[in-house]
């Protein structure tokens, strides 16, 4: 599914399977990513982890190295 904008891209299941993995895609305004629901699910501080940023740990390792 393609996203456009206009198009909610709160991430809906594993981002691990691809199969599974899609997003929201509801109607949503031009300048928020994601509808109403998933925005303030956004702004709340319990919201879902986005893809780990592998490297920061490391980045850190080389930094104190
Ligand atoms: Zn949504």
């Amino acid at each position: 599914m393609a996203l456009r904008a206009g198009m909610c891209r709160w991430p809906i299941g594993d981002q691990h399977d691809f199969k599974r993995f899609r997003f929201c895609g509801c109607a949503c305004s031009l300048e928020t990513n994601y509808c109403e629901t998933h925005k303030k699910l956004a702004s709340a501080p319990n919201r879902p982890k986005s893809i780990p940023v592998a490297g920061n740990s490391l980045m850190s390792t080389i930094k104190t190295a």
